[in-house]
C-alpha cells in the first residue's frame, strides 16, 4: 500500500493544534493525543500514532489525503479509494480535483475545490460528492502545506462520509416539501411556489390559475372501508391527477382529501372548465380499493390571476370560495371565482338559518307531478316535489335547499314530513294512483328508515304498493352490507323502489342486477343529449330499457318537454315519461281536480323540438356603442347570442361591446331589432360557469386596464351614460 511517512520534524504537519481545531486529525481525539506526543518523543509514539491513525483509517470513520504543488494525489486512504471504485495505488497521481463533483448546495453560495485548491486556501468540511460512484457524499478538508522558503508544496488533509447524513437530511426536506402518502407537492411547498410564480409573473404581466379540489364523499369511503382504503384511494386520486395535469410540480395535496394545482399562463375560462371537467370526471371513475370497488367525486373551485386576485392569500382564498359554490351547487361541479360569490355564500348560510324554522313556520308544501304512461297518456303515479316558499324571496328550488338540509342535518326531519304529507294525500287520490318520494341517501343510510316509511303507510292507510321511494345511485357508495339490509327491509314493507337519476352519477348497470329496483328513472340531461346529432344516448338508452325489461322493470324518462324528445323515448319503447311535455307539478287541490274520475289522462303538449339551451334571465349590463355606454337588461343568454331590452330603434348591423362586468367583455352585432328589443349575435361563444350559466371566455386584464388608465383618454373613452339611440 501507498502510505507516506508522518515526519513529526515538519512544523506545519501539526495541523491538529491549528486554527480551530477542526481541520487534518482535528476530527478525533485519539489523533489529536497522538499528535502531540509525536513532537515530544517521536522514536516510540510515531509509531504508536501510525498504529492509531491506521485503525482510524480501518474503521472507516475518516481518511486522509494528501497531494503534491501540482494538486496530483500523493496519499489516499486505501477504503475511501475503494468506495470509489478504484484501489489507492491506481489514484496515485490522479488530480485531487477531478475525483469530486460539487454537491447541489441547494442554493448555497459554495467556492468549487477546484477553485480553493488553485487558490491555495484551506478549507473545511467542503461537501463533495463522487465523480465515481453516484451516491457518496464527503465533507473534505484541506490545508496548504509550504517548505522553508514558502514554496507551496502541496495540500494535506482529510474526509468523513456524510453519505447518511445527506440523506436523512434530504428524507426530512422531501418530509418537508412533499406529502408522504401521495408523493406530490405539500401544501407548504405549493404555497411557496404560488407566492414565487405570482411574485413574478406580476413583473411580467403573465395570469396564473389555480384549482382547488375537494373530494365529494371521501369521507364515507373512509369510514366505511376503513383509513387504510382511503389512503390507498387517495393515492390513485393523486396518479389521476397527475396523468391530467401532467407536470407533477404543480399538483399538491393540501391535506384530507384536498388538492390544488397551479397552471402557469392559464386564463381562458374555456380551456379552464374543459380542465376542469375532465379531472371531474376522470376522478369519479370507479376505483378499486383493496378489492372494493367504490365510486367518489370531486368538486373543483378555479381562481385566476390577475383577475380574481393578485397575491397566493386572496387567489386561495377566491378558489376556495368558488369551491364552496361548486359544492353548493350540487358537487361534481366546478365554479369559477367571481365577486358574486362572497354574496352567494352569505346568502347560503342565510337560507341555512331560515331553513331550521321553515317546517314549523308551514312554509313547505308538496307538489305532485305526473307521471305517465308513455304509450296510452295515462297517468300511473305522481312524484311529490317538495317546495318551499320563504317568507322574503318567495319559491326556492329544491336543488338549491335539499343540499343545504342535508349538510346541516335537517333532512331527516324535513324527508319525514315530506314522507308523511305525501302518503296522507295519495290515500285520498281516487283509483290506485302511486305516489313517489325521493329519499336522501342520508335517510337512506338511517336503519330507523323502514319504521318511519312503515308508520307513514299505517297512520295514512296508505297500500305499501303505492308508494315508490326514489332514490339515486349514490346509495351504493356505503357499506354494501348495510345496503342490502336497507333494501331488503324496505321491500319487505311492500314499498315499491325506483333508482332516480340513471345516467348522471355512476351508472353501473351491475346496481341493476343486484339491487331490487322496480324502476328506472333515466335523467333528463341523459335523454336531452339523446336528440343531438352524433349522440349515443340513444343506443344506451335502448341497452338499459332491454335490460330493464329483462328484469322486469319499469322505465320512466324525466324532463321530458318537447314533442322531438317524446317521439324519440317512444321509440326507444321506455315505459314512462314525465316532463313539462304532459305536466309541470301541480298543487295537491289542483291534481285532485284532474284526477277526479279516476282515469286521468294528458294530452302531450309543447315546442316541437328542444331549443339550443337558453337561460332565462333578467340581468343589467352595459351595452358600449361608440362613446356612449348604455344600460340595457339582458334576456334569454345563449353561448352565442341574447336579447337585450332598452335602447330604442337600434339599426341592424350595429355592433355593440357587451359589458358584462368583473372584465368581461363580448363584442356583438344586432341582427334583430324591433322597437326597445334587439336580438344580438356574439362575436366568440360563451363558455359555460360550471353552474348552468355562461361567462366570457377571457377577461380584460387588469393590467390593461392599469396601463389604460395611465394613458388616459387615449385607451380608454369616456362613455357618456344615456339610454337613447345615439349612435348615427
Ligand atoms: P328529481 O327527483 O330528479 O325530480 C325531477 C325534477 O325535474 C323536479 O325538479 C322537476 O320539477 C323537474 N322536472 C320535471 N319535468 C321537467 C321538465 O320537463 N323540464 C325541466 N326543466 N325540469 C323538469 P325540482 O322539483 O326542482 O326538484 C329537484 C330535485 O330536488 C329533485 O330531482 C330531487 O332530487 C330533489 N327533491 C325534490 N323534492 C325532494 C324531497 O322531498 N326530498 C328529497 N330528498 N329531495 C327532493
Ligand atoms: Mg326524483
Ligand atoms: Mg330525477
Amino acid at each position: 500500500m501507498n502510505r507516506p511517512v508522518l515526519r513529526p520534524e515538519e512544523p506545519e504537519n501539526n495541523a491538529a493544534t491549528d486554527g480551530g481545531g477542526r481541520g487534518f486529525l482535528g476530527k478525533f481525539g485519539a489523533g489529536r493525543a497522538a499528535a502531540r506526543r509525536i513532537e515530544a518523543a517521536p522514536s516510540i509514539h510515531t509509531k504508536e500514532a501510525l498504529l492509531l491513525l491506521q485503525n482510524y483509517e480501518e474503521s472507516g470513520q475518516g481518511w486522509f489525503w494528501s497531494t503534491d504543488a501540482n494538486g496530483r494525489l500523493t496519499y489516499i486512504t486505501d477504503t475511501v479509494a475503494q468506495q470509489m471504485g478504484r484501489s489507492a495505488a491506481a489514484l496515485m497521481g490522479a488530480s485531487f480535483a477531478e475525483l469530486f463533483l460539487p454537491v447541489d448546495s441547494h442554493g448555497e453560495r459554495q467556492r468549487t475545490l477546484p477553485f480553493l485548491l488553485t487558490r491555495q486556501s484551506k478549507f473545511d468540511e467542503l461537501p463533495l460528492r463522487c465523480a465515481f460512484e453516484g451516491d457518496r457524499w464527503w465533507a473534505v478538508s484541506g490545508r496548504p502545506h509550504f517548505d522553508g522558503g514558502g514554496r507551496f508544496t502541496g495540500y494535506r488533509g482529510s474526509g468523513i462520509d456524510i453519505t447518511e447524513q445527506r440523506r436523512s437530511a434530504e428524507d426530512a426536506s422531501r418530509l418537508a416539501m412533499y406529502d408522504s402518502l401521495t408523493g406530490l407537492a405539500n401544501r407548504f411547498n405549493i404555497s411557496k411556489k404560488l407566492d414565487t410564480t405570482l411574485a413574478a409573473f406580476a413583473q411580467q404581466q403573465r395570469s396564473c390559475a389555480i384549482m382547488l379540489l375537494d373530494l365529494d364523499r371521501f369521507k364515507q369511503v373512509n369510514d366505511t372501508l376503513g383509513h387504510p382504503a382511503g389512503d390507498a384511494l387517495l393515492k390513485q386520486v393523486a396518479g389521476r391527477l397527475l396523468k391530467i395535469v401532467g407536470d407533477k410540480e404543480m399538483v399538491s395535496r393540501l391535506g384530507g382529501d384536498e388538492f390544488q394545482i397551479i397552471l402557469p399562463d392559464v386564463e381562458d375560462r374555456g380551456k379552464l372548465g374543459d380542465l376542469a371537467s375532465d379531472i371531474i370526471n376522470s376522478l369519479s371513475q370507479p376505483y378499486s380499493v383493496e378489492g372494493s370497488r367504490c365510486i367518489i367525486g370531486a368538486s373543483v373551485g378555479v381562481a385566476i390571476s390577475p383577475f380574481d386576485g393578485d397575491n397566493s392569500d386572496n387567489l386561495v382564498r377566491n378558489a376556495d370560495l368558488a369551491l364552496y359554490a361548486a359544492k353548493g351547487n350540487g358537487r361534481g361541479r366546478f365554479a369559477f371565482y367571481s365577486s358574486d360569490l362572497h354574496q352567494a355564500a352569505e346568502d347560503r348560510r342565510a337560507l341555512e338559518e331560515d331553513l331550521r324554522d321553515a317546517l314549523a313556520r308551514g312554509e313547505m308544501a308538496l307538489a305532485y307531478q305526473p307521471i305517465v304512461k308513455a304509450k296510452t297518456n295515462v297517468v300511473t303515479g305522481t312524484e311529490a316535489l317538495v317546495r318551499w316558499t320563504h317568507p322574503e324571496r318567495g319559491p326556492i328550488s329544491p336543488a338549491l335547499f335539499i343540499p343545504i338540509a342535508e349538510e346541516a342535518n335537517l333532512i331527516w326531519a324535513l324527508g319525514e314530513w315530506v314522507l308523511r304529507k305525501a302518503c296522507e294525500d295519495a290515500a285520498r287520490w281516487p283509483g290506485a294512483m302511486r305516489v313517489a318520494v325521493n329519499v336522501s341517501p342520508i335517510q337512506f343510510a338511517n336503519p330507523d328508515l323502514p319504521k318511519i316509511v312503515a308508520s307513514a303507510l299505517a297512520s295514512s292507510g296508505l297500500p305499501p304498493e303505492q308508494l315508490e321511494l326514489e332514490i339515486t345511485e349514490s346509495v351504493f357508495l356505503g357499506d354494501s352490507k348495510d345496503t342490502a339490509a336497507m333494501f331488503k327491509a324496505l321491500k319487505g314493507l311492500g314499498v315499491r323502489l325506483a333508482l332516480d337519476d340513471f345516467g348522471t352519477g355512476y351508472s353501473s348497470l351491475g346496481y341493476l342486477q343486484s339491487a331490487p329496483f322496480d324502476k328506472i328513472k333515466i335523467d333528463q340531461s341523459f335523454v336531452r343529449g339523446a336528440t343531438e346529432p352524433g349522440s349515443r344516448n340513444g343506443a344506451i338508452i335502448a341497452a338499459i330499457v332491454a335490460l330493464a325489461e329483462a328484469l322486469e322493470m319499469e322505465t320512466t324518462a324525466e324532463g321530458i318537454e318537447s314533442l322531438d324528445q317524446l317521439g324519440l323515448i317512444r321509440k326507444l319503447n321506455v315505459s314512462h315519461v314525465q316532463g313539462y311535455v304532459y305536466s309541470k307539478p301541480v298543487s295537491n287541490d289542483e291534481l285532485l281536480g284532474h284526477a277526479e274520475t279516476g282515469n286521468w289522462m294528458i294530452e302531450p303538449a309543447g315546442p316541437a323540438r328542444q331549443r339550443n339551451d337558453r337561460f332565462q334571465m333578467f340581468r343589467k349590463v352595459g351595452a358600449v356603442h361608440d362613446n356612449y355606454r348604455y344600460t340595457v337588461v339582458m334576456r334569454n343568454l345563449s353561448a352565442t347570442g341574447a336579447f337585450i331590452e332598452g335602447i330604442m330603434n337600434v339599426p341592424l348591423g350595429t355592433q355593440f361591446v357587451i359589458d358584462f362586468g368583473e372584465g368581461q367583455l363580448v363584442t356583438a352585432t344586432v341582427r334583430r331589432s324591433k322597437n326597445h328589443q334587439q336580438g344580438i349575435e356574439f362575436e366568440t361563444s360563451m363558455v359555460s360557469d360550471g353552474n348552468g350559466g355562461l361567462c366570457t371566455r377571457h377577461r380584460v386584464s387588469p393590467y390593461l386596464i392599469a396601463a389604460a388608465s395611465q394613458q388616459a383618454g387615449i385607451a380608454l373613452p369616456h362613455f357618456t351614460t344615456t339610454s337613447d339611440w345615439a349612435g348615427k
